[in-house]
């Protein structure tokens, strides 16, 4: 059904539709902001649960829509004891944690590190029950048109990364042009570029980018770069040959 804005009778009964819906929110705003009153929590917490009951009963019978006669509210314990947690502060000296940035724990870097130290990127896509046909989708439309390394799907939470997911990496020389077309096709998916330098650790923790929002990503627990048994730096080996002209 539609109205002409011509239509001067339908005119006004949208525009009447629209002043009900505007008057029914605000009986629903006011009954939640009778409810959740700290006049009313108040009562509750005073009186206990035979109070409790006369509270809500108070807010008339629309109010108690839903709530049956033998509705028995939570009401929080009393408080007991003390906590044994943060007895000692006020002893302990103020805390200087040591920095997490990499190669410089204790002060601020004497020069910029080269940006030439970067020798592919990774692209993570995350996803979720809610999101996967739009993973989906996305990862269809980059494997047709970028030659990339494509990885598997990922359905548990691997390596760093803890939702599903899956990536592609790609050569340095394709950054201008995949980060622009990740910004207008992302379909709102969470996704992490980090480059690929000899530090893996720092190049998913520090040296991020992210499209949309950021998630937790779990690579505390990786190797720092120079020390035994770090993990060496990740190349890029495509595996996908373009079939789609990149739409310009
Ligand atoms: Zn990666």
């Amino acid at each position: 059904m539609s109205h002409s804005p011509r239509d001067p009778e339908s005119s006004e009964r949208v525009a009447q539709d629209a002043v009900e819906r505007v008057v029914r929110n605000t009986e629903i705003d006011q009954r939640w902001a009778d409810w959740l009153a700290p006049t009313r929590r108040g009562i509750l917490r005073g009186a206990g649960v035979a109070a409790a009951g006369l509270a809500f009963g108070g807010l008339g019978a629309e109010a108690s829509d839903g709530l049956d006669s033998g509705f028995t509210p939570i009401v929080p314990p009393k408080d007991q004891g003390v906590s044994p947690w943060g007895l000692d502060t006020a002893k302990e000296p103020t805390p200087r944690p040591k920095s997490l940035w990499p190669g410089h724990p204790d002060r601020l870097p004497e020069k910029p590190r080269p940006y030439t130290d970067i020798k592919s990127y990774h692209a993570h896509f995350y996803f979720d029950e809610d999101s996967y046909e739009k993973a989906a989708l996305l990862r269809k439309w980059s494997a047709e048109r970028f030659p990339v390394e494509l990885g598997n799907w990922n359905l548990e939470p691997r390596g760093p990364h803890v939702t599903p997911s899956f990536y592609f990496g790609f050569t340095n020389d394709l950054l201008p042009i995949i980060v622009p077309w990740l910004q207008l096709n992302s379909l709102g998916l969470t996704i992490l570029l980090h480059p690929n330098t000899d530090d893996p650790r720092a190049d998913h923790l520090y040296y991020t980018l992210w499209v949309n929002r950021s998630q937790p990503v779990n690579a505390y627990g990786m190797k720092r770069a120079g020390t035994p048994d770090a993990p060496v730096i990740e190349k890029i080996l495509p595996n996908i040959k373009p079939t789609v002209k990149l739409e310009v």
